[in-house]
């Protein structure tokens, strides 16, 4: 196999020490500092796992999935990646082992390697170059995080892969960076650098040397520390950099940016800047509105993954935007639809998201607390499952449909308001399956929809299999529901909204994987002024 000799220039991340140091974060702020030089970024996560995606798994076992654009269930970073960097992602910026493997396997059977004897070295780790490489076309600088902590033995053929990268491409376009925490002990108030120390150890041992250690850290480091880690982990002292934790993950890029860490990166990959860093003042005054917000508004989430918030990370990413957008902060309340006292906390807030979802834990609780919005005119806004039970609700309460339900938890139904796609009768595989991607819904001009987006045609990126049955469409309409956006060639529904209410929209589709801190999406950002409204 032989390097292509792009002029990219690769910076990989690793973690130490311990899982969720937030390595996604780390590489989108490094992306973001870059972003800001007027460099173009390409940006890679490696996910050490056998599932090809992580498309079938429990949100508590990987947080949420998120969806690109050209439909690809790919790891939640990619969505850190996207609000960041202000850019899509696709399918090709998310390699799992899973995926490795089957396209080395595949390319076995079909005879590609006649003769041999296909290994690790060099066949996996030529496959996971391929996949960097791919990235890196047209691109300044890639960004690859390697998921997993250092010391798996998972990740190492990842590890190995990216060892490699500097020898085919020389040393003066590759950059290591090593995410690391550095614990403070109670006891004898002091940080600790040995994890950190270990772990770089771990490092060396497979061939890898960092470049940069990004320190996680509750205290500040102080230079006596950083010159003794330093010393310790073969790495100059200024390329030791704090990451202290921010109120704000957009805080992020400029903690790193005060320490110089955009300089020290151009600077040893021997790039310029073509925009002297000015590309950063956008972000800052984004976050100062995070800062210094001039109102607030309590809104509640009503789901069922509460405890692991990663679950819902672009929802809450997305109603801060909302937030943004009216110099507000967001009070997020989390609700658990299945605990009997929610009821308690909805009188507290001014607005209502129910979130996607599968599976019937929780169902009826969430249908009764869009009717909780519904009758009480507080402003709603219903996401994929949060706009099947919308459906559900007006169908049994306004339209006297008798149990009525979706055939995903009532097959039997006598009114199957909510029905299984079509298509979607003959799916045998449930990876990768469902209707997934970026669909065309064309608005209704008389819709508070099209208030928000202020165009007739949207993009919006879908997953899901079930949709609202039009043999229910009439009767819905006679009561008041209105079709605000569909997609066209087949019909199907979009954008739900009620008509005698201030603010009720539903949509079959996920706005929150299109949210950006720099481009707030118009239906977060409408939900949050009418909750704003509603509390006035
Ligand atoms: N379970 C529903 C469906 O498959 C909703 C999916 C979702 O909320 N993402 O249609």
């Amino acid at each position: 196999m032989k390097p292509n000799k792009s002029r990219c220039k690769f910076i990989f991340v690793t973690g130490g020490v311990v899982s969720s140091l937030g390595k996604g974060v780390t590489s989108s702020a490094i992306g973001r500092s870059l972003v800001s030089h007027g460099l173009k970024v390409g940006m890679l996560k490696l996910d050490p796992y056998i599932n090809v995606d992580p498309g079938t798994m429990n949100p508590y076992q990987h947080g949420e999935v998120y969806v690109t654009e050209d439909g690809a269930e790919t790891d939640l970073d990619l969505g850190h990646y996207e609000r960041f960097l202000n850019a899509d992602m696709r399918r090709e910026n998310n390699v799992t082992t899973g995926q490795i493997y089957e396209e080395v396997i595949t390319q076995e059977r079909q005879g590609k390697f006649l003769g041999k004897t296909v290994q690790v070295i060099p066949h996996i780790t030529n496959a996971i170059k391929d996949r960097i490489r791919k990235v890196a076309q047209r691109k300044d600088v890639v960004i690859t995080e390697v998921g997993g902590t250092v010391g798996d033995i998972e990740s190492l053929p990842f590890l190995e892969a990216i060892r490699q990268v500097k020898i085919d491409h020389g040393s003066e376009n590759v950059l290591y960076v090593h995410v690391t925490l550095i614990p403070y002990l109670k006891s004898s108030d002091e940080l600790k650098t040995k994890p950190t120390q270990h772990s770089v150890g771990k490092l060396r041992e497979i061939g890898i040397e960092p470049n940069i250690l990004v320190c996680r850290t509750e205290k500040p480091l102080d230079f006596p520390l950083r010159e003794k880690m330093g010393l310790f982990c073969n790495v100059p002292v200024q390329n030791i950099i704090a990451a202290p934790d921010v109120p704000s993950i957009y805080e992020v890029p400029l903690t790193f940016v005060d320490q110089g860490l955009d300089k020290i990166i151009l600077n040893s990959l021997n790039l310029k800047s073509r925009k002297n860093g000015k590309g950063l003042d956008n972000w800052r005054a984004m976050v100062q509105k995070i800062q210094f917000p001039k109102k607030r508004v309590s809104i509640a989430i009503a789901g069922k993954y509460m405890e692991l918030k990663d679950s819902y990370k672009s929802l809450i990413e997305a109603l801060i935007h909302g937030g943004i957008s009216q110099e507000a902060h967001v009070d997020i309340h989390y609700l658990d639809v299945t605990h009997p006292d929610i009821w308690d906390h909805l009188k507290n807030v001014s607005g209502i998201l129910v979130p996607g979802g599968f599976g019937d834990r929780g169902i009826e609780a969430k249908i009764a607390v869009v009717s909780h919005a519904r009758a009480n005119k507080i402003p709603f806004l219903g996401i994929c499952l949060g706009m099947q039970c919308a459906v559900i609700e007006i169908a049994r309460n306004l339209c006297q449909l008798k149990g009525a339900h979706s055939t995903e938890f009532d097959p039997n139904t006598p009114y199957p308001v909510i029905d299984i796609l079509p298509e979607q009768k003959k799916v045998k595989d449930l990876g990768g399956t469902m209707r997934l991607g970026v669909y065309p819904c064309k608005l209704k001009t008389n819709s508070l929809a099209y208030r928000a987006y202020k165009r007739e045609t949207v993009l919006e990126r879908h997953r899901h299999r079930y949709e609202l049955n039009n043999q229910f469409r009439k009767k819905l309409l006679d009561a008041g529901l209105l079709i605000a956006g569909e997609y066209a060639p087949k019909k199907l529904t979009e954008i739900i909204e009620f008509k005698s209410h201030p603010w009720f929209v539903a949509v079959q589709f996920h706005p929150e994987l299109k949210s950006r801190p720099l481009e707030p999406h118009p239906l977060f950002r409408e939900f949050v002024k009418a909750a704003l409204q509603y509390a006035r």
